[in-house]
């Protein structure tokens, strides 16, 4: 394995480019994706957002098309399960590619179709896109996607869970089946692993961290509270200034409004985003919390994957999700690109059970923190049990945050790449 961008055969206007986003150091799954990708060959990869897999995937593919001439078709694409997903890879791409001539396009809905009618009269290289709004412009023969050569799955279980698979299928009928194809998912539930076999041939296989695994530079914490004060209790929390970029998660839409309203009459710079809002509110939203004007934003899972704005110091769940897996992608946008971060939990009493089942997914037991708002009652309810699970599972994530606490100078966010496990094999 290497440890520097050079050894890989890239060109220079890519080097360039990387030494201009200050990229020093191929993450783990860069340093295991790029050369088999050089090479041609299909990918399987289990890795998720924040590990750096969008140019896992873009080097290669931005090298392999600068070698050769355009077509006038598109020769790549992307898909992904959202329109903010959409936008991120867009915007990486235009980053990695600032040196060549390879033009791009982001197709996804919420927004008008006219804007992307033109810019595939532009004839883009690249494509990023979404499933359904790709769909309609090839229904309506807008574009034509016979000349492929490069298929990127990205997100493949969260195109699962959001019913996106038909419609995955559907762009695959599409496609020349003379292409070289790459899959990405954070985890590998069966039907994924079936759609895998089915689209790839021969792939080079990675993986960094397992399924559901949490970054360990993340601090994870419980604020155990009762539910009718949780309101007061997240007002109250904020107060803390050095919580910096706070992303609150609530299950709802509408209690994510809520909440945002509360906070913003308490005088906290606060939005909210959530599929009931529109794309270009989304749009300002996520780009007021990036350049900080915004202090806390307030989502519903719909960002829980996929977005990465860099230095959220902390992601608050007001309430835990119903699904732990969930619990980990929420988290996960804190800590991005190795820096450190914390997640808190506001956990009630008919919340214990779920964070029973967080515990037992990330093998990992949250630390209780001492607060105003804090409910004995409520934590008595959850230690039983967590003692149990602590004595048989030794926490190394609980005591490297713990050891943190007393360095503030892990707090600094680096551009270096977090420490992911790496596992390689071909087929
Ligand atoms: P991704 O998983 O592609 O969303 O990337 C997560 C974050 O890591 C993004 O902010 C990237 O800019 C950053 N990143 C990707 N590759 C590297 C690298 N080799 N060195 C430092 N940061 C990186």
């Amino acid at each position: 394995m290497t440890d520097c961008f050079d050894t890989f055969s890239l060109s220079q206007p890519i080097l360039r480019a990387l030494a201009r986003e200050g990229y020093t150091k191929p993450t783990p799954v860069q340093q295991a994706a790029i050369p088999p990708l050089l090479s041609g060959k299909d990918l399987l990869a289990c890795a998720q957002t924040g590990t750096g897999k969008t140019a896992a995937f873009s080097l290669p593919l931005l090298e392999i098309l600068s070698r050769s001439r355009a077509n006038g078709s598109p020769r790549a694409l992307i898909l992904t399960p959202t329109r903010e997903l959409a936008q991120q890879i867009g915007e990486s791409i235009e980053r990695y590619g600032r040196y060549l001539k390879l033009h791009s396009a982001i197709l996804v809905g919420g927004v008008a179709q006219g804007p992307q009618v033109q810019a595939l009269r532009r004839r883009p290289e690249i494509i990023v896109a979404t499933p359904g709004r790709l769909l309609d412009l090839l229904n309506q023969g807008y574009v034509k996607l016979s000349a492929v050569e490069f298929f990127v799955l990205d997100e493949a279980d969260r195109m699962l869970d959001m019913g996106f698979l038909p419609d995955v299928r559907r762009v695959l009928g599409a496609l020349s089946p003379k292409r070289q194809t790459m899959l990405f998912s954070a985890t590998m539930p069966k039907e994924i692993a079936a759609l895998a076999a089915q689209m790839l041939n021969n792939p080079e296989s990675v993986s960094v961290a397992p399924p559901a695994s949490v970054a360990e530079n993340i601090e994870q914490k419980v604020l155990f509270v009762r539910q009718e004060r949780k309101n007061d209790a997240l007002s109250s929390v904020l107060k803390d200034k050095t919580i910096s970029r706070a992303l609150v998660f609530t299950r709802t839409k509408h209690r994510a409004d809520r909440i945002a309203r509360l906070l913003l009459k308490n005088g906290v710079s606060t939005d909210a985003i959530h599929s009931n809002k529109s794309q270009s509110a989304r749009k300002r939203a996520l780009s007021a919390f990036t350049r900080g004007s915004v202090r806390v934003l307030v989502a519903t899972d719909i960002v829980s994957r996929g977005i990465d704005v860099s230095n959220i110091s902390h992601v608050i769940n007001y309430e835990l999700p119903h699904d732990a897996e969930s619990y980990v992608h929420r988290i996960g946008r804190t800590a991005r690109a190795g820096a450190s971060g914390t997640a808190l939990s506001l956990c009630a009493a008919e919340e214990v059970s779920l964070l029973h089942n967080i515990e037992r997914l990330t093998h990992c037991a949250l630390l209780p923190m001492t607060h105003d708002f804090h409910c004995a009652e409520t934590a008595k309810l959850a230690e039983l049990p967590r003692a149990a699970q602590r004595m048989t599972q030794p926490n190394r994530r609980q005591k490297s945050g713990l050891a943190r606490r007393n360095n503030s100078s892990s707090r600094r966010k680096t551009n270096s790449p977090a420490k992911w496990n790496v596992r390689q094999h071909s087929n």
